[in-house]
């Protein structure tokens, strides 16, 4: 009997960010009532997450957000293609590198290219989306105080911004993707692992027209390497949205001396020139964490996004990891719901999206700590000889081949093509052994089905539905015929382009794949099996959990 001052739902969701937003949408689609509230009365307007990768896109156009508009909205590859090192932003600049795969061969492995754009412009697709939702409340100003299991259910209490009155909800399961500082989860006392504090930024936030300023070397990224104005400029759009990372100690330094005149001087000292457009827009403290949470699940509550694990920006992995995370537990969740898995199913989000946040933050870290050889490069061995040995490579970098070298190095950084679409569920894997640059399509268990390139232009995995299990066969795949699930034989229901989809895949005409909702694969048969009915419904059940 539920009180009658208690709402009731299927599934609540903590937090409104990206992750909170995409797991609503996809619980919808699945036909999940869902609540989704957050503590704050309007989106946050800080740009952050610039990266939206191919593997997020791919995830939004199956759920109705439409990554071509995303992509047209986002940076153009002439502004939003390059890296650079610079002494400061309109100075020398020591070397350049790409940024990340979006050029048009990437293509050939995805239909969607990694964008460019600023967090809150992507999050406004998703909150379009999501208006269209017809399982969905949207519920703002309210914030999660408390989780308490109960026995068949969870009652979260909400705080109403000081209102006095709290409002409790009751649902069967949570998703706490409530952020990095996430409250439900210390609530819940799941520990993190990892470095709390690598290095505590300010992110200034301004506006300013700094294409003349770049045009020399347009682009996104702008590590800037002098010794009295290091930081990191970070162009959302390069007319007039940019973020200056700015690092600080507050153990010596208070917050409230970053006053706006400050953050101005210390933005003009980094660009090497004067702004007189710049307005300031937000200034922000953040630290740079390197850590995953212990567990992702406690009882009927899981966590998604940064509540589940703090990146270095170092990689743009952050969001798009958060937004994997979704992808994988809200299939998961609608079917337990729908009483059509098993509910051990549940635990397979833990063991499967876990791992990868490490090799994700591993990553980060890695990215992060190789700058340390650029500064070595045009600092010098002699802490104490640090201007003038800068000094000396500012006036000549042609005569410093290490330079060079170790720009050259920070290639992985901004090239993760197989970390981004090369992941594999259930095959553990050494960080240390990933190329994480190249991504080659494997139609392996646990693989997401490569991108296969259909004759009427579009994609594979995109005629697949997301809330079932689906077949994709050969040509010759007479015995696959009749199942109790959606079938895709080559041919009759789709027509690869230029290449076939069974010779790609590696099987024979009469082979197929066993396909999850979020399109990893689960099942390989080179062949047709004698039983194909007993095969497929076997591998199916198991990968339901039962
Ligand atoms: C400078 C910078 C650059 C970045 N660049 C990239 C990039 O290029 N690519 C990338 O993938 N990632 C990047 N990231 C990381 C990215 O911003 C985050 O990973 C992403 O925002 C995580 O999304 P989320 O939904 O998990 O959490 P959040 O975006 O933090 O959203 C959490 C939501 O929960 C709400 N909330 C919190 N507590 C409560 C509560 N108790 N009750 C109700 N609501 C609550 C908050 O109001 C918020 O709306 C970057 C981050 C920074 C700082």
């Amino acid at each position: 009997m539920i009180p009658q001052n208690m709402l009731s739902t299927r599934v609540l969701i903590i937090g409104a960010g990206p992750v909170g937003l995409m797991s609503a949408i996809s619980l919808d689609a699945a036909g999940i009532a869902t609540v989704l509230v957050d503590r704050r009365l309007e989106r946050l307007d800080a740009p952050r997450a610039h990266a939206v990768n191919p593997r997020t896109l791919e995830i939004c156009q199956r759920f109705g957000v439409p990554a071509d508009a995303i992509r047209a909205a986002g940076a153009d590859v002439r502004d939003g293609g390059q890296v650079h090192f610079v002494d400061v932003l309109g100075g020398t600049c020591f070397g350049s590198l790409p940024y990340e795969r979006q050029d048009d061969g990437a293509r050939a492995f995805t239909p969607w290219p990694l964008v460019n754009i600023p967090q809150p412009r992507f999050e406004q697709f998703l909150g379009q989306r999501l208006a269209h939702c017809e399982h969905t409340a949207l519920l703002r100003g309210l914030s999660a105080v408390r989780v308490d299991e109960v026995h068949d259910g969870v009652i979260t209490t909400l705080d109403a911004g000081g209102l006095g009155e709290k409002l409790r909800i009751r649902s069967e399961y949570v998703i706490a993707a409530d952020g990095a500082g996430s409250q439900t989860r210390d609530g819940l006392g799941i520990a993190m692992v990892g470095p709390e504090a690598l290095q505590h930024y300010l992110m200034i936030h301004f506006q300013a027209d700094l294409t003349s300023l770049t045009q020399a070397h347009p682009g996104l990224l702008y590590f800037c390497m002098a010794p009295a104005a290091r930081g990191v400029f970070i162009g959302y759009e390069r007319a007039s949205n940019w973020v200056f990372m700015h690092a600080w100690n507050p153990a010596v330094q208070r917050r409230q001396d970053f006053t706006p005149e400050v953050c101005k001087r210390l933005v003009e000292a980094a660009a090497g020139a004067r702004m007189d457009d710049f307005v300031l827009r937000n200034v922000s403290p953040w630290t740079m964490s390197a850590q995953v949470a212990e567990t992702y699940r406690a009882g009927r509550v899981f966590l998604a996004g940064d509540a589940a694990h703090r990146f270095p920006p170092t990689g743009g992995l952050g969001l798009n990891t958060g937004i994997a995370d979704a992808h994988n537990l809200t299939w998961k969740l609608a079917s337990v719901l729908r009483g059509v898995a098993h509910h051990t199913l549940l635990d397979t989000y833990d063991a499967e999206r876990r791992p990868i946040a490490g090799i994700n933050s591993h990553q980060s870290v890695t990215n992060s700590a190789k700058l340390l050889h650029l500064f070595a490069a045009l600092y010098g061995p002699d802490p104490a000889a640090t201007e003038t040995h800068y000094a000396s490579v500012l006036a000549n970098p042609g005569a410093f081949p290490r330079l060079q070298e170790s720009v050259a190095m920070q290639r992985p950084h901004f090239d993760s093509f197989n970390l981004q679409l090369g992941y594999r569920y259930g095959a553990p894997v050494d960080p240390e052994d990933i190329d994480i640059s190249h991504y080659v399509p494997a139609f392996a268990i646990g693989d997401y089905l490569p991108h296969v390139a259909l004759s009427d232009g579009s994609w594979l995995v995109g005629k697949l539905p997301t809330d079932d299990f689906a077949l994709v066969t050969g040509p010759s795949a007479r015995a696959w015929r009749n199942l109790p699930l959606p079938v895709f034989t080559e041919g009759i229901d789709f027509s690869p382009h230029p290449r076939t989809f069974f010779e790609q895949a590696g099987l024979d005409a009469d082979g197929a794949l066993l396909v999850r909702p979020d399109g990893h694969i689960c099942a390989r048969w080179q062949h047709a099996p004698a039983d194909p009915p007993a095969a497929v419904d076997g591998q199916r059940q198991q990968a339901l959990g039962y």
